[in-house]
């Protein structure tokens, strides 16, 4: 492969991240073997009926990566670049998430290669339904739950449940979460990825000095992650100066508001073209001059063309897997503090896991209980994986790293090999 291609394909940067920390804790070779892979890659081709009657085949995955702490979680993601190797990096980084944060879960991803923007609702429906049927086979609320990931959000998330508990002949709310309140879902699961991030850059910005009052905010991505991010920090007092989708980016440095921007992309379909705010590439928003940087969009955007000129105190990693090793690399030498996803966005998986445990008990808890217990989750994760990092002079990420697989090690260990 050629050596852009490949320092730029997900699963590569995933491994290189996993030996790095492979290295330091000093892993035997049997054990990096057991976790460098995933335990299970379901690949599935499978019809779907169009609106104009043609019959179109799509091919979808779920991997598992890794179930030795619990069941496989992770999310399901749509999308014409979906690949094999992007949806296995994901589901590794899923496994060190749910360490991270020491919620009793493995990691897993799904993806389905299609372009949801070009098909209606009943067609995404069909789609969903035949999907989840394929992976049935490995899903479930105690081997494998799914979640809302990129294009996919509450409504798919009902179809796969009422999918799966069609074939059951009963209601099986929990085999996924980030459902709508009406079937299960959790009270908070919504805004939690945005949360998480929210609390792991306040402690961040403490450890710094740097108030988040009146701190330049630029995000990368308008979505789930992207546009609550935008709306949490600008009420913790935080400037939003930019942010973007797939089609460009606004820049204002007095500011934008982003309940107006997101009502501007839910009419006009993107954040471009809003008014009182400088047209910018899509890569700009990550160069802007900002205090916080917040990507939150896809992988592999920091990288080692353009992370010198990251201008940013904080990356808070909203996205899975944006910043390449090289690019890593460079930000610490320019000591900029780097929260990485596998701590920075795993407030939505622990809410998952909130709606999962509420699911299974049918006992449901209030919102203000659900964004405590989150805090305790993050703020303890964070302050764990920041003293790991003094100790060892290194990143956030090697820290996280290192905290996460020595945990999934010795569970693995004390487990023993089968049979
Ligand atoms: P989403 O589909 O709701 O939104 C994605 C946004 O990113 C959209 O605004 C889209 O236009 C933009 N985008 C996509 N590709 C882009 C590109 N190349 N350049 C600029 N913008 C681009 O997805 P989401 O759920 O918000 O997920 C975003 C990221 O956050 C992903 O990496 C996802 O894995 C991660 N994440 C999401 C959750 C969650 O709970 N939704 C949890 C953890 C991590």
């Amino acid at each position: 492969m050629h050596e852009e291609v490949t320092a730029l394909n997900p699963y590569y940067m995933a491994v290189q991240q996993f030996e790095a920390a492979a290295e330091k804790l000093h892993l035997s070779e049997d054990m990096r073997e057991v976790l460098r892979q995933p335990k299970r890659e379901l690949a599935v081709n499978f019809p779907v009926r169009l609106d104009s009657g043609r019959i179109k085949t799509f091919t979808g995955y779920r991997v598992q990566h890794n179930v030795n702490r619990g069941p496989a979680k992770g999310g399901i993601r749509y999308g014409p670049d979906v690949t094999l190797d992007e949806v296995k990096a994901l589901a590794m980084w899923m496994t060190w998430k749910c360490a991270v944060v020491g919620i009793p879960f493995g990691g897993a991803k799904g993806g389905v290669i299609c372009d949801p923007k070009q098909m209606s609702p009943a067609e995404l429906e069909r789609l969903t339904r035949r999907y989840t049927t394929e992976i049935s086979i490995v899903i479930g609320p105690h081997s494998d739950i799914p979640a809302p990931d990129v294009n996919t959000n509450s409504q798919v998330m009902a179809w796969i449940m009422d999918t799966y508990s069609m074939h059951e002949g009963f209601s099986i709310p929990a085999v996924v979460t980030g459902k709508p309140l009406s079937i299960g879902g959790s009270e908070g699961r919504n805004d939690a990825t945005a949360t998480g991030v929210l609390f792991v850059t306040r402690q961040a910005a403490k450890r710094i000095d740097m108030p988040l009052k009146g701190a330049r905010v630029s995000i990368q991505g308008y979505g789930n992650a992207g546009a609550i991010a935008a709306r949490l920090f600008h009420n913790e007092g935080c400037k939003v100066v930019a942010v973007s989708d797939t089609r460009g980016g606004i820049y204002n440095e007095s500011g934008l508001d982003p309940s107006a921007v997101l009502r501007h992309k839910q009419e006009r379909g993107s954040v471009i073209d809003f008014p009182r705010a400088q047209r910018v590439r899509v890569q700009d928003v990550l160069e802007v001059p900002c205090d916080i940087l917040i990507p939150a969009a896809t992988e592999g955007v920091l990288t080692a063309t353009n992370a010198d000129r990251v201008q940013a105190r904080i990356v808070a990693e909203a996205a899975n897997g944006p910043t390449t090793p090289e690019a890593d690399k460079i930000l610490f030498d320019k000591d900029i503090i780097v929260v990485p996803d596998i701590l920075a966005n795993a407030g939505g998986v622990t809410v998952s896991y909130f709606e999962w445990v509420q699911d299974l008990q049918s006992f449901f808890w209030g919102v203000d209980e659900i964004t405590q217990k989150l805090e305790v989750i993050m703020n303890r994760a964070f302050s764990a994986v920041a003293e790991k990092a003094e100790q060892y002079h290194c990143d956030m990420r090697l820290a996280a790293s290192m905290q996460a697989i020595s945990s999934v090690a010795e569970a693995t260990q004390v487990r023993g090999i089968y049979p």
